[in-house]
């Protein structure tokens, strides 16, 4: 029998961010394999948005390298040397990685339905008809088939999540960045919303999340990083993170959190 590499989902390999002067991301190594949950935690202005947004190339990376299922994000290689991928070809990539940020930012003058189909619909021009049942099929996933046609503003704030979530997957994406997901809603709102990323999670989404729900990281992750300072400071499976944690700094972040 061949052993045959598996090729990991995200691949983020030395990678250094600056903003100006200010060193917000310092040699990030890790690996998200195809299926994984990987929960991202960490203090405030520790780099985590940062990171997140480095994977689907919000930000540009100073060094080294992040592969998306094998991609180079956002840069292609020639002659050893990093190029700036043309903005269409970062647009593909994109499609490819879905986000759902702690605002729910969706469209304010369409319905919940025309959220979930907006993107297939006029991103990749797929046919109305189709995208539709697929987008209705998308908010019965997420409990949401009898708002379908609420307007944002009509909707409560975990709902507005859960259809920033069924967009997001109308994609069809490799990859799902959560960025601190229920840290806008009110607390009796936070389960709803985490049951819907708990449910895709169970059907083998690939996933990166920051949050600071600790229990949904104890349920759900396969990996938990714990990041300060512009560092992944430990990464383990939740069990070993959460419960015996080696580092100092995670000791003392997750005994206030906790
Ligand atoms: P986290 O998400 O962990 O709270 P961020 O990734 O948002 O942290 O920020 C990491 C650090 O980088 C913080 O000190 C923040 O102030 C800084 N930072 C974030 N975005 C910018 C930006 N666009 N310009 C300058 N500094 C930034
Ligand atoms: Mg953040």
């Amino acid at each position: 029998m061949t052993n045959i590499p598996v090729q990991p989902c995200v691949e983020i390999r030395g990678v250094h961010k600056f903003y100006g002067t200010y060193h917000a991301l310092e040699e990030i190594n890790l690996k998200v394999s195809r299926g994984e949950v990987c929960v991202i935690l960490g203090p405030s202005g520790s780099g985590k948005s940062t990171m997140l947004r480095c994977v689907n190339h919000l930000e540009t990376i100073d060094a080294y390298r992040i592969r998306v299922n094998g991609e180079i994000i956002g840069y292609e290689e020639r002659g050893g040397k990093l190029h700036c991928l043309r903005s269409e070809a970062i647009a593909a990539q994109r499609r490819n990685i879905g986000m759902v940020f702690q605002r729910f930012n969706l469209f304010p003058h369409m319905t919940a339905l025309e959220n979930v189909m907006s993107g297939p619909v006029h991103v990749k021009g797929e046919a109305r008809k189709s995208v539709a049942s697929q987008a209705l099929a998308l908010l019965e996933r997420v409990g949401l088939a009898d708002q379908a046609h609420k307007y944002p503003a009509q909707l409560s704030g975990g709902q507005q999540q859960r259809v920033a979530i069924a967009r997001a997957m109308a994609m069809k994406p490799a990859l799902l960045l959560f960025d601190e997901p229920t840290s806008a809603l009110d607390p009796e709102l936070v389960g709803e919303v985490l049951e819907a990323i708990k449910d895709l999670a169970h059907d083998g989404m690939t996933m990166m999340v920051v949050t600071h729900e600790i229990g949904f990281a104890r349920e759900v992750a396969d990996t938990v990083v714990f990041m300060d300072q512009g560092r992944i400071v430990e990464t383990g499976d939740p069990r070993q993170l959460l419960e015996n944690p080696q580092n100092l700094r995670t000791r003392t972040f997750l005994s206030k959190v906790l």
